[in-house]
């Protein structure tokens, strides 16, 4: 009888301890992905990078004489169905851990154990399972630094080979076509653009982490935060699918640690903050929803309006804002100093509430991880665990001075920069809907607010909320 093996954001074919498992046991695997209400729920750009990660794995598995059955609905009536249709007594997954997840694979399990079929979860998602990872009196960890120490030194067992064989059944159950499935459908901001930025699928997952490997990492800690270099592995995307194992980075982190390379510890450390992230959502799911501190309820943070609206569509006068909004409408990506300059600008400067912002990180990123970004903005936002202090407000023109000492980032990303303004300025206006009435003529917007008068009013309403609570 075959194996149903469920993928979700595990779409590799080496160290895939729920493929391994299912392909050790030696009977039929049927690999299916279901397009159910989590899919449906995704942001434009994660949606579409989805599609993309999708086609590359059917290849992959195709390559390896299987194939990705694709269905769409509830996924317990399709697991069900397909059970029925099959005669499969075991169905397989790796785990999930946002809250949304849990919530779902519990009800499955439950319902199918209940019909008297096997299942079983694997862990692969993460490199230690939130549960796994404790202090000292059996709590979770709300600061990240005494979490690094906890697990810098843990054995993590070796990346596991691509199985040599996936066993076919005799016939192949029906699949939806993924075209039909019209995953890019809402990406109305030139995916063509964003697909030159895009490196899609588990080899060009490994190719990046080589290519770290050999430029990058030696110099990781010195510019990592550099706006306009290249310095970091831009693995995110490709870890956020599951084309990459962490465990596969962490041991390729730690053999360049050996080989001399110091700075790779940071590189490993930045690893352990996407574990944070999990941990933290794992134990406290409000995390992705509400204030983690929730003395920050009740806070007077604004909502939508013009001041939002300038801020997506990177025209608030603030050159390197603007730079890295419209860096992340050009190729759903955003450096991670920038990503915290544009959320600490939205929610101080402009004291807008942090889960607009989270949410249009959730629309445009390809990278868009449920935890990653929760953490990030509330972190930035000063409502999350180990957050930075609320009187913590960058200053957005000091930072691009310090880490974009040449404008070069923002020549890149600014046509009002520069007389002759270089494609990837352009290709904004490219992107950008005619609605948002852009164009590369346009003057340098003025500042939607003076730096100084932000942080003042930022201070003040902090200060504010304190004394009456
Ligand atoms: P590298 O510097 O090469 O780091 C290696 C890996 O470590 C990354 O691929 C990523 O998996 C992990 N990592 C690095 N920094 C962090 C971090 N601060 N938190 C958690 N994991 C980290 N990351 C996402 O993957 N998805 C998101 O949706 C996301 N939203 C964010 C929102 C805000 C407001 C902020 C401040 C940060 C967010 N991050 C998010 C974290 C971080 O910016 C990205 O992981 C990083 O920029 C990815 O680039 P890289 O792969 O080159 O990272």
């Amino acid at each position: 009888t075959p194996i149903i093996l469920w993928l979700r954001r595990d779409l590799r074919l080496s160290d895939h301890p729920a493929l391994h498992d299912a392909a050790a046991r030696g009977q039929p695997v049927i690999p299916l992905f279901i397009h159910d209400d989590e899919v449906a729920g995704l942001g434009a750009a994660p949606k579409w990078r989805l599609g993309l990660a999708l086609a590359k794995f059917a290849q992959a598995l195709e390559g390896a004489g299987s194939r990705l059955i694709l269905r769409r609905g509830d996924a317990l009536d399709v697991l069900r169905a397909l059970v029925a249709e099959t005669g499969a007594r075991d169905v397989i997954w790796t785990r999930g851990y946002a809250p949304d997840q849990i919530a779902r694979d519990t009800k499955v399990k439950a319902a199918l154990k209940a019909d008297g079929v096997q299942v079983q979860s694997h862990p692969g998602h993460l490199l230690f399972e939130p549960w796994e990872v404790a202090t000292k009196d059996g709590g979770f960890y709300k600061v990240y630094t005494p979490m690094w120490r906890a697990v810098r030194d843990r054995d993590v067992a070796e990346p596991l080979p691509a199985p040599s064989r996936i066993a076919a059944p005799d016939a192949w159950p029906a699949s939806d076509r993924l075209d039909d499935w019209q995953m890019g459908r809402a990406m109305d901001r030139g995916a063509a653009v964003v697909a030159g930025h895009i490196h899609v699928g588990e080899d060009a997952a490994h190719g990046r982490l080589d290519a770290f490997l050999a430029h990058r990492v030696a110099r990781y800690k010195s510019e990592r935060d550099r706006l306009d270099m290249d310095a970091c592995s831009g693995l995110s995307e490709n870890v956020t699918y599951g084309e990459i194992s962490p465990r596969t980075i962490w041991h390729a982190g730690w053999r360049a640690l050996h080989d001399g390379h110091a700075q790779a510890e940071d590189f490993l450390k930045e690893l352990v903050w996407r574990e944070f992230a999990y941990h933290l959502v794992y134990h406290t799911p409000r995390l992705t929803t509400e204030n983690w501190r929730p003395e920050w309820d009740g806070f007077p943070w604004q909502g939508e309006g013009e001041p939002v609206q300038a801020w997506r569509h990177g025209r608030t006068g603030i050159d390197v804002v603007d730079a890295a909004m419209r860096e992340l409408y050009v190729t759903g990506r955003m450096h991670n100093r920038a990503r915290m300059l544009v959320a600490s600008f939205l929610t101080k400067h402009l004291l807008v509430d942090w889960r607009l912002g989270r949410d249009w990180f959730a629309e445009c990123l390809v990278d868009w991880d449920p935890a990653a970004n929760a953490m990030g903005w509330q972190w930035v936002a000063g409502s999350g665990p180990d957050a930075a202090p609320y009187f913590r407000i960058f200053n957005p023109d000091t930072q691009a001075q310090k880490f974009d000492p040449d404008a070069a980032y923002r020549k890149a990303w600014l046509a009002e920069f520069s007389r002759t303004p270089p494609a990837t300025a352009l290709a904004f206006y490219d992107a950008c809907p005619r609605s948002w009435k852009l164009s590369p003529g346009d003057k340098r917007p003025i500042p939607i607010i003076e730096l100084k008068d932000g942080r003042e009013r930022a201070l003040a309403a902090y200060h504010d909320h304190k004394e009456k609570q």
